[in-house]
Protein backbone atom coordinates (compact mmCIF):
# COMPACT_ATOMS: atom_id res chain seq x y z
CA UNK A 1 0.00 0.00 0.00
CA UNK A 2 1.52 3.39 -0.57
CA UNK A 3 1.99 5.77 2.09
CA UNK A 4 -0.28 8.21 2.90
CA UNK A 5 1.22 10.27 5.57
CA UNK A 6 2.33 13.52 5.68
CA UNK A 7 5.20 15.39 5.29
CA UNK A 8 6.88 16.83 8.09
CA UNK A 9 8.56 19.54 6.05
CA UNK A 10 5.25 20.52 3.97
CA UNK A 11 4.67 23.00 7.35
CA UNK A 12 5.97 25.94 8.56
CA UNK A 13 6.89 26.24 12.05
CA UNK A 14 3.91 28.28 12.82
CA UNK A 15 1.73 25.60 11.33
CA UNK A 16 3.39 22.44 13.18
CA UNK A 17 3.07 24.92 16.19
CA UNK A 18 -0.67 24.63 15.45
CA UNK A 19 -0.89 20.69 14.46
CA UNK A 20 0.82 19.97 18.19
CA UNK A 21 -1.47 22.26 20.08
CA UNK A 22 -4.28 20.84 18.26
CA UNK A 23 -2.93 16.97 19.54
CA UNK A 24 -2.00 18.44 23.06
CA UNK A 25 1.58 18.76 22.65
CA UNK A 26 3.40 21.76 24.05
CA UNK A 27 3.54 24.11 20.70
CA UNK A 28 7.00 25.00 21.45
CA UNK A 29 8.08 21.72 20.35
CA UNK A 30 7.43 22.62 16.90
CA UNK A 31 10.61 25.04 17.59
CA UNK A 32 12.87 22.17 18.90
CA UNK A 33 11.77 20.02 15.83
CA UNK A 34 12.94 22.44 13.52
CA UNK A 35 16.31 23.23 15.01
CA UNK A 36 16.75 19.52 15.13
CA UNK A 37 15.72 19.34 11.32
CA UNK A 38 16.58 22.58 9.18
CA UNK A 39 19.14 23.74 11.97
CA UNK A 40 21.60 21.12 12.40
CA UNK A 41 20.39 18.80 9.27
CA UNK A 42 19.17 15.64 11.52
CA UNK A 43 15.70 13.77 10.37
CA UNK A 44 15.74 10.93 12.89
CA UNK A 45 13.47 11.47 15.03
CA UNK A 46 15.12 8.96 17.58
CA UNK A 47 17.87 11.29 17.78
CA UNK A 48 16.19 14.19 18.90
CA UNK A 49 17.23 13.82 22.61
CA UNK A 50 15.46 17.04 24.32
CA UNK A 51 12.08 15.66 23.05
CA UNK A 52 10.01 13.06 25.08
CA UNK A 53 10.12 9.63 23.94
CA UNK A 54 6.87 9.10 23.15
CA UNK A 55 6.50 12.41 20.79
CA UNK A 56 9.44 11.35 18.94
CA UNK A 57 8.34 8.18 18.29
CA UNK A 58 4.89 9.72 17.05
CA UNK A 59 6.84 12.11 14.93
CA UNK A 60 8.42 8.63 13.44
CA UNK A 61 5.53 6.93 13.25
CA UNK A 62 3.17 9.30 11.82
CA UNK A 63 5.29 11.54 9.50
CA UNK A 64 7.38 10.88 6.02
CA UNK A 65 10.67 12.59 6.33
CA UNK A 66 13.25 12.80 3.40
CA UNK A 67 11.10 14.04 0.00
CA UNK A 68 14.29 13.87 -2.43
CA UNK A 69 17.24 11.74 -2.62
CA UNK A 70 20.29 13.03 -4.49
CA UNK A 71 21.06 10.93 -8.10
CA UNK A 72 24.05 12.45 -9.37
CA UNK A 73 26.44 15.81 -8.52
CA UNK A 74 28.65 17.09 -11.02
CA UNK A 75 31.20 19.87 -10.19
CA UNK A 76 32.13 23.10 -12.76
CA UNK A 77 35.54 24.12 -12.93
CA UNK A 78 34.03 27.32 -11.31
CA UNK A 79 33.45 25.32 -8.22
CA UNK A 80 29.50 25.50 -8.96
CA UNK A 81 28.01 22.11 -7.86
CA UNK A 82 24.68 20.86 -9.80
CA UNK A 83 22.63 18.03 -8.60
CA UNK A 84 20.11 15.87 -9.74
CA UNK A 85 17.74 14.90 -7.21
CA UNK A 86 14.42 12.25 -7.47
CA UNK A 87 11.63 12.38 -5.71
CA UNK A 88 9.44 9.44 -4.43
CA UNK A 89 7.66 9.34 -7.62
CA UNK A 90 10.85 8.96 -9.38
CA UNK A 91 10.81 12.52 -11.36
CA UNK A 92 13.72 14.39 -11.46
CA UNK A 93 14.65 18.35 -10.65
CA UNK A 94 17.77 20.26 -10.39
CA UNK A 95 19.31 22.58 -7.90
CA UNK A 96 22.84 24.36 -8.14
CA UNK A 97 24.98 25.61 -5.52
CA UNK A 98 27.24 28.82 -6.46
CA UNK A 99 29.63 29.61 -4.46
CA UNK A 100 31.55 33.07 -4.68
CA UNK A 101 33.96 35.18 -2.56
CA UNK A 102 31.61 36.28 0.13
CA UNK A 103 28.43 34.17 -0.63
CA UNK A 104 27.28 30.49 -1.44
CA UNK A 105 23.98 31.05 -3.40
CA UNK A 106 21.54 27.87 -3.85
CA UNK A 107 19.12 27.74 -6.59
CA UNK A 108 16.34 25.72 -6.14
CA UNK A 109 13.47 24.40 -8.26
CA UNK A 110 9.75 24.70 -8.00
CA UNK A 111 8.30 22.43 -10.40
CA UNK A 112 9.43 19.57 -12.39
CA UNK A 113 9.65 20.93 -15.89
CA UNK A 114 8.06 24.41 -16.32
CA UNK A 115 4.28 25.52 -18.10
CA UNK A 116 5.75 28.85 -19.33
CA UNK A 117 7.87 27.42 -22.40
CA UNK A 118 9.99 30.71 -22.84
CA UNK A 119 11.68 30.34 -26.14
CA UNK A 120 15.34 30.77 -24.89
CA UNK A 121 14.55 28.25 -22.23
CA UNK A 122 16.10 24.58 -21.59
CA UNK A 123 13.49 24.13 -18.65
CA UNK A 124 10.95 25.40 -21.10
CA UNK A 125 11.36 22.70 -23.52
CA UNK A 126 10.30 20.14 -20.70
CA UNK A 127 6.70 20.97 -20.67
CA UNK A 128 5.29 20.85 -16.70
CA UNK A 129 4.90 17.87 -14.87
CA UNK A 130 3.92 18.69 -11.52
CA UNK A 131 4.27 21.16 -8.77
CA UNK A 132 6.91 20.50 -6.31
CA UNK A 133 5.64 20.37 -2.42
CA UNK A 134 7.13 22.36 0.11
CA UNK A 135 9.17 18.88 1.35
CA UNK A 136 10.36 18.57 -2.04
CA UNK A 137 11.53 22.44 -2.00
CA UNK A 138 13.24 22.71 1.38
CA UNK A 139 14.70 19.37 1.08
CA UNK A 140 16.83 20.63 -2.12
CA UNK A 141 18.35 23.25 0.84
CA UNK A 142 18.70 19.83 3.08
CA UNK A 143 20.33 17.68 0.70
CA UNK A 144 22.26 20.43 -0.87
CA UNK A 145 23.58 21.83 2.48
CA UNK A 146 25.40 18.51 2.78
CA UNK A 147 27.20 18.80 -0.27
CA UNK A 148 29.31 22.41 0.88
CA UNK A 149 32.85 21.81 1.43
CA UNK A 150 33.36 22.12 5.47
CA UNK A 151 33.75 25.32 6.84
CA UNK A 152 31.06 27.00 4.29
CA UNK A 153 27.78 27.67 4.79
CA UNK A 154 24.79 28.85 2.67
CA UNK A 155 23.92 32.48 3.02
CA UNK A 156 22.11 33.30 0.24
CA UNK A 157 19.00 30.93 -1.34
CA UNK A 158 17.05 32.04 -5.39
CA UNK A 159 14.31 30.35 -6.63
CA UNK A 160 15.56 30.31 -9.95
CA UNK A 161 15.76 26.76 -10.68
CA UNK A 162 13.16 24.83 -12.72
CA UNK A 163 9.79 26.00 -12.61
CA UNK A 164 7.82 29.12 -12.25
CA UNK A 165 7.57 29.84 -8.10
CA UNK A 166 4.16 32.28 -8.53
CA UNK A 167 2.44 29.12 -10.06
CA UNK A 168 3.43 27.28 -7.03
CA UNK A 169 2.98 29.78 -4.96
CA UNK A 170 1.55 28.45 -1.59
CA UNK A 171 4.16 26.03 -1.35
CA UNK A 172 6.98 28.46 -2.39
CA UNK A 173 5.48 31.10 0.43
CA UNK A 174 5.33 27.60 3.07
CA UNK A 175 9.72 27.45 2.18
CA UNK A 176 10.61 31.08 2.25
CA UNK A 177 8.44 30.81 5.99
CA UNK A 178 11.08 27.59 6.90
CA UNK A 179 13.98 29.68 5.22
CA UNK A 180 13.51 33.00 7.14
CA UNK A 181 12.55 31.53 10.29
CA UNK A 182 14.83 32.00 12.97
CA UNK A 183 15.06 28.57 14.71
CA UNK A 184 14.39 26.85 10.86
CA UNK A 185 17.38 27.85 8.72
CA UNK A 186 17.27 31.52 9.88
CA UNK A 187 18.36 33.18 6.82
CA UNK A 188 17.82 36.75 6.83
CA UNK A 189 14.60 38.25 4.28
CA UNK A 190 17.29 40.08 1.81
CA UNK A 191 19.05 36.69 0.85
CA UNK A 192 16.15 35.20 -0.41
CA UNK A 193 15.21 36.01 -3.71
CA UNK A 194 11.64 34.68 -6.06
CA UNK A 195 11.89 35.11 -9.50
CA UNK A 196 9.20 35.12 -11.99
CA UNK A 197 8.44 35.72 -15.49
CA UNK A 198 5.45 37.81 -14.54
CA UNK A 199 2.38 36.58 -13.40
CA UNK A 200 0.60 39.50 -12.76
CA UNK A 201 -1.95 38.97 -10.17
CA UNK A 202 0.46 36.77 -7.94
CA UNK A 203 3.29 39.29 -7.52
CA UNK A 204 1.66 41.31 -4.84
CA UNK A 205 0.34 37.92 -3.26
CA UNK A 206 4.19 36.98 -2.93
CA UNK A 207 4.89 40.23 -1.35
CA UNK A 208 2.40 40.70 1.26
CA UNK A 209 2.79 36.86 2.49
CA UNK A 210 6.72 36.86 2.67
CA UNK A 211 9.53 39.48 2.65
CA UNK A 212 11.82 38.42 0.01
CA UNK A 213 13.40 39.92 -2.61
CA UNK A 214 11.41 39.97 -6.19
CA UNK A 215 13.44 39.43 -9.22
CA UNK A 216 11.25 39.28 -12.89
CA UNK A 217 12.40 38.02 -15.84
CA UNK A 218 11.80 40.93 -18.23
CA UNK A 219 14.30 40.02 -21.66
CA UNK A 220 12.37 42.13 -23.77
CA UNK A 221 10.45 45.68 -23.84
CA UNK A 222 8.13 45.47 -26.91
CA UNK A 223 4.95 43.40 -26.55
CA UNK A 224 6.05 41.65 -30.13
CA UNK A 225 9.67 40.48 -29.05
CA UNK A 226 8.62 39.80 -25.63
CA UNK A 227 5.36 37.78 -26.34
CA UNK A 228 7.95 35.23 -28.50
CA UNK A 229 10.45 34.81 -25.82
CA UNK A 230 8.38 34.93 -22.66
CA UNK A 231 5.25 33.59 -24.46
CA UNK A 232 3.17 34.56 -20.37
CA UNK A 233 3.75 38.05 -22.27
CA UNK A 234 0.35 37.83 -24.47
CA UNK A 235 -1.77 37.49 -20.99
CA UNK A 236 -0.22 39.87 -18.88
CA UNK A 237 1.76 42.74 -21.25
CA UNK A 238 4.06 45.03 -20.74
CA UNK A 239 1.76 47.92 -19.85
CA UNK A 240 0.07 45.51 -17.47
CA UNK A 241 3.09 43.75 -16.07
CA UNK A 242 4.40 47.46 -15.41
CA UNK A 243 1.51 48.63 -14.08
CA UNK A 244 1.89 46.12 -11.35
CA UNK A 245 4.98 47.16 -10.21
CA UNK A 246 3.95 50.12 -9.14
CA UNK A 247 3.96 50.83 -5.06
CA UNK A 248 4.23 46.98 -3.99
CA UNK A 249 4.95 45.70 -0.39
CA UNK A 250 8.74 45.92 0.96
CA UNK A 251 9.91 47.46 -2.82
CA UNK A 252 12.04 50.91 -2.44
CA UNK A 253 15.55 52.88 -2.53
CA UNK A 254 16.89 49.99 -0.69
CA UNK A 255 15.17 46.66 -1.55
CA UNK A 256 14.54 47.35 -5.42
CA UNK A 257 13.04 45.18 -7.91
CA UNK A 258 16.00 42.76 -9.47
CA UNK A 259 15.36 43.11 -13.47
CA UNK A 260 16.59 39.76 -15.17
CA UNK A 261 17.33 40.59 -18.84
CA UNK A 262 19.01 37.83 -21.01
CA UNK A 263 21.17 39.22 -23.88
CA UNK A 264 20.44 37.13 -27.29
CA UNK A 265 22.62 38.57 -30.50
CA UNK A 266 19.87 40.54 -32.45
CA UNK A 267 17.34 40.20 -30.60
CA UNK A 268 17.07 42.13 -27.46
CA UNK A 269 20.80 43.60 -27.73
CA UNK A 270 20.84 46.76 -29.53
CA UNK A 271 21.18 50.47 -28.35
CA UNK A 272 17.71 51.13 -28.46
CA UNK A 273 16.59 48.32 -26.45
CA UNK A 274 18.84 49.96 -23.54
CA UNK A 275 17.27 53.45 -23.99
CA UNK A 276 13.17 51.44 -24.13
CA UNK A 277 14.72 49.78 -21.07
CA UNK A 278 15.44 52.50 -19.35
CA UNK A 279 12.58 54.47 -20.23
CA UNK A 280 10.31 51.39 -19.12
CA UNK A 281 11.96 50.91 -16.20
CA UNK A 282 11.65 54.96 -15.24
CA UNK A 283 10.58 55.54 -11.37
CA UNK A 284 10.76 51.93 -10.72
CA UNK A 285 13.23 50.91 -7.68
CA UNK A 286 14.84 48.50 -10.03
CA UNK A 287 18.24 46.99 -10.78
CA UNK A 288 18.78 45.58 -13.58
CA UNK A 289 21.15 42.24 -13.86
CA UNK A 290 22.22 41.65 -17.83
CA UNK A 291 22.58 37.82 -18.52
CA UNK A 292 24.44 36.87 -21.57
CA UNK A 293 22.55 33.83 -22.89
CA UNK A 294 23.99 30.82 -21.95
CA UNK A 295 23.50 28.36 -24.99
CA UNK A 296 21.85 24.45 -24.64
CA UNK A 297 21.15 21.81 -27.06
CA UNK A 298 19.10 22.73 -29.78
CA UNK A 299 18.52 26.35 -28.93
CA UNK A 300 18.53 28.82 -31.95
CA UNK A 301 19.81 32.24 -29.88
CA UNK A 302 23.46 33.10 -29.35
CA UNK A 303 24.74 35.60 -27.03
CA UNK A 304 26.16 39.23 -28.05
CA UNK A 305 29.91 39.45 -28.67
CA UNK A 306 31.61 41.74 -26.27
CA UNK A 307 31.02 44.74 -28.07
CA UNK A 308 27.40 44.62 -27.92
CA UNK A 309 27.26 43.72 -24.39
CA UNK A 310 29.68 46.92 -23.27
CA UNK A 311 27.17 49.16 -25.37
CA UNK A 312 23.88 47.81 -23.89
CA UNK A 313 26.04 48.31 -20.15
CA UNK A 314 26.88 51.67 -21.15
CA UNK A 315 23.58 52.78 -22.69
CA UNK A 316 21.85 51.75 -19.28
CA UNK A 317 24.59 53.37 -17.10
CA UNK A 318 24.54 56.51 -18.24
CA UNK A 319 20.68 56.72 -18.05
CA UNK A 320 22.08 56.25 -14.44
CA UNK A 321 20.26 52.78 -13.97
CA UNK A 322 22.09 50.61 -11.19
CA UNK A 323 23.20 47.39 -13.69
CA UNK A 324 25.18 44.24 -13.38
CA UNK A 325 26.27 42.25 -16.04
CA UNK A 326 26.06 38.82 -14.82
CA UNK A 327 29.35 35.96 -15.00
CA UNK A 328 28.03 32.69 -16.04
CA UNK A 329 28.70 30.18 -13.96
CA UNK A 330 28.67 26.45 -14.00
CA UNK A 331 28.32 26.40 -17.41
CA UNK A 332 30.68 23.21 -18.14
CA UNK A 333 28.13 21.45 -16.87
CA UNK A 334 25.14 23.08 -18.15
CA UNK A 335 23.68 24.84 -14.66
CA UNK A 336 23.54 27.89 -15.79
CA UNK A 337 20.46 30.09 -15.75
CA UNK A 338 18.24 28.50 -18.75
CA UNK A 339 19.79 25.11 -18.63
CA UNK A 340 18.15 23.03 -16.29
CA UNK A 341 16.96 20.42 -18.02
CA UNK A 342 17.90 17.37 -15.97
CA UNK A 343 18.89 15.08 -19.29
CA UNK A 344 17.07 12.03 -19.01
CA UNK A 345 13.77 13.67 -17.34
CA UNK A 346 10.87 12.65 -19.73
CA UNK A 347 9.11 14.92 -21.84
CA UNK A 348 6.17 16.56 -19.57
CA UNK A 349 2.45 15.91 -21.08
CA UNK A 350 1.27 18.87 -22.65
CA UNK A 351 -0.70 21.09 -20.38
CA UNK A 352 -2.35 24.33 -20.45
CA UNK A 353 0.30 26.28 -20.81
CA UNK A 354 -0.96 29.97 -18.73
CA UNK A 355 -3.06 30.03 -16.15
CA UNK A 356 -6.74 31.42 -16.14
CA UNK A 357 -6.54 34.83 -15.59
CA UNK A 358 -8.86 35.10 -12.82
CA UNK A 359 -7.07 32.03 -11.20
CA UNK A 360 -6.92 32.32 -7.10
CA UNK A 361 -3.20 32.72 -5.56
CA UNK A 362 -1.44 29.51 -5.25
CA UNK A 363 -3.85 28.18 -6.76
CA UNK A 364 -2.29 25.73 -9.23
N1 LIG B 1 10.34 31.06 -14.07
C1 LIG B 1 11.05 31.99 -13.23
C2 LIG B 1 12.19 31.33 -12.48
C3 LIG B 1 13.36 30.89 -13.37
S1 LIG B 1 14.66 32.03 -13.15
C4 LIG B 1 11.51 33.17 -14.04
O1 LIG B 1 11.36 33.13 -15.26
O2 LIG B 1 11.95 34.16 -13.47
C5 LIG B 1 15.78 31.62 -14.41
C6 LIG B 1 16.29 32.85 -15.10
O3 LIG B 1 17.21 32.48 -16.14
C7 LIG B 1 15.17 33.61 -15.78
O4 LIG B 1 15.42 34.98 -15.74
C8 LIG B 1 15.28 33.07 -17.19
O5 LIG B 1 14.64 33.90 -18.10
C9 LIG B 1 16.78 33.02 -17.38
N2 LIG B 1 17.20 32.14 -18.46
C10 LIG B 1 16.50 31.11 -18.98
N3 LIG B 1 17.20 30.51 -19.96
C11 LIG B 1 18.36 31.19 -20.08
C12 LIG B 1 19.49 31.03 -20.92
N4 LIG B 1 19.56 30.04 -21.79
N5 LIG B 1 20.51 31.90 -20.76
C13 LIG B 1 20.45 32.88 -19.84
N6 LIG B 1 19.40 33.07 -19.01
C14 LIG B 1 18.37 32.24 -19.13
Amino acid sequence: MSDTRPWLKDLSVEALRARFGERGVKPYRAEQVAEWVYGRGVEDPAAMTNLPRDLREDLAREWRWRALEVEAVERSRDGTTKARLVARDGEILEAVLIPEERRTTLCVSTQVGCPLACSFCATGKLGLRRNLSTAEIVDQVLRMRELLAPGSALTNVVFMGMGEPLLNLAAVVEAVRLLLHPRAFGLAPRRVTVSTAGVVPRIRDLLEAVPVNLALSLHATSDAVRDVLVPLNRRFPLAVLREALEDLPRIGPRHPIFVEYTLLAGVNDAPEDARRLARWLHGLHAKVNLIPFNPHPGSEYAAPGPAAIEGFLAELARRRLAVTLRRSRGDDIAAACGQLAAQGARPGPVKPALPAAEDAPGGC
